[in-house]
């Protein structure tokens, strides 16, 4: 299963910073960000000690990423208390682990992890930002925390204290699925519009990476920018079995959609709803009009006009086949009346004339059904 598994990542320095403290690591099973944190380049030996104690920690045990990251915790912790300079040091990290019925995550601070499946982008984990727990609170609106200044304000992250609280969460996973791991320094320069924009637009994991990490530089740049893209396959029979666990996916839906789609679809309910009044319109200027023509082989008002919109008002009794041939032709073709009394004159004349040519010409003008109504209609 891991083996149908495409991935690609891809990080910047960014345009503000003099090093890049993020560490990735995509290495199936296991799939990481971290976006490390403390003066001097403590940072990057915050979130480089966490990414090799992980991937230490797996080799004896694999499987148990959760352990995993709680021992990386205590080994950053303890090298932070014992060396003065990186005192303080810490590194957010939301990592990965994929099988074949879904991904296991474990996740600390503000990088995050988003699912996108069927065009729509989900959060998967929840930021352990002060910002964020004013909004879950009601504190503040999700506007005001898009541009609070202390947006990045950690209540939690990896090697800060002795012992560390984690997410841990499950997700199942289907065929056609995109998941993205990324550090904060793509999420406060893109909007998730924007990310979602070029997840959908670049299929290949590679080229998405590096277009996400581009964007956010172009951006504003002001922080270390690191995504990790792995997609699971799209097509039937190569992926991971589809839907046995897909009840129990994802938390916190933050659900978008792309702005095309939006605007797509209230173009064409614009459209349907001009349409439709288009036609109404017609319809009804169309009925109010009048024409004498046939039907089951009868001459018959209708309303409308032939060919196009009509309904039958009144049939007669007079059959079509009845009347002379130049009177059938005008009948298939519809003979335009002013109104309804000007409809029933017509009618009443062409009864005239098959009283005359029914005398005149056949000693039996009982119609023959067969004749006369296959011309009209
Ligand atoms: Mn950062």
């Amino acid at each position: 299963m891991t083996s149908a598994i495409r991935h690609a990542a891809a990080t910047d320095i960014g345009l503000a910073r003099e090093a890049n403290e993020d560490s990735y690591l995509a290495d199936p099973p296991l799939f990481l960000v971290a976006d490390g944190m403390g003066g001097h380049m403590a940072g990057d030996v915050a979130s480089r000690m966490a990414v090799e104690s992980i991937v230490r920690e797996l080799a004896r045990n694999p499987g148990a990423l959760a352990d995993a990251v709680i021992q990386a915790n205590r080994d950053v912790h303890n090298r932070a208390a014992a060396r003065p300079e990186l005192r303080g040091m810490g590194t957010t990290l939301t990592a990965m682990m994929t099988a074949p019925d879904g991904v296991d995550i474990v996740h600390i601070g503000d990088s995050r992890a988003y699912l996108l499946r069927n065009g729509s982008l989900t959060r998967l984990t929840r930021d352990h930002t002060v910002v964020e727990r004013l909004v879950r609170e009601g504190r503040i609106g999700p506007e005001e925390a898009e541009h609070h200044p202390k947006r990045s304000y950690l209540e939690r992250a990896l090697g800060v204290e002795p012992q560390v609280e984690i997410d841990s969460y499950k997700v199942a996973t289907q065929q056609g699925d995109r998941i993205l791991l990324c550090t904060d320094g793509l999420t406060t320069m893109l909007s998730e519009d924007e990310i979602l924009q070029i997840l959908v637009t670049e299929r290949d994991p590679k080229r998405a990476s590096r277009e996400l990490v581009a964007a956010a530089v172009a951006a504003g740049g002001n922080d270390n920018v690191t995504v990790v893209v792995v997609d699971y396959p799209g097509q039937a029979g190569e992926g991971p079995e589809p839907s046995a666990q897909q009840t129990r996916a994802v938390r916190s839906p933050n659900v978008l959609r792309p702005n095309w789609r939006r605007r797509a679809l209230r173009t064409s309910i614009v459209a349907i709803a001009v349409l439709l009044a288009v036609f109404v319109a017609v319809r009804a200027l169309t009925l109010s009009r009048w024409y004498v023509g046939s039907s089951d082989g009868k001459v018959t008002i209708y309303r409308g006009v032939p060919w196009f919109i009509h309904k039958v008002d009144r049939r007669s009794d007079i059959p079509v086949s009845a009347l002379p041939e130049v009177y059938r032709d005008e009948l298939a073709e519809g003979i335009r009346a002013d109104d309804r009394g000007d409809a029933e004159y017509r009618v009443s004349k062409l009864r005239e004339i098959q009283a005359e040519h029914g005398s005149a010409v056949s000693p039996n003008p009982t119609p023959s059904p067969s004749v006369g109504s296959g011309a009209v209609r």
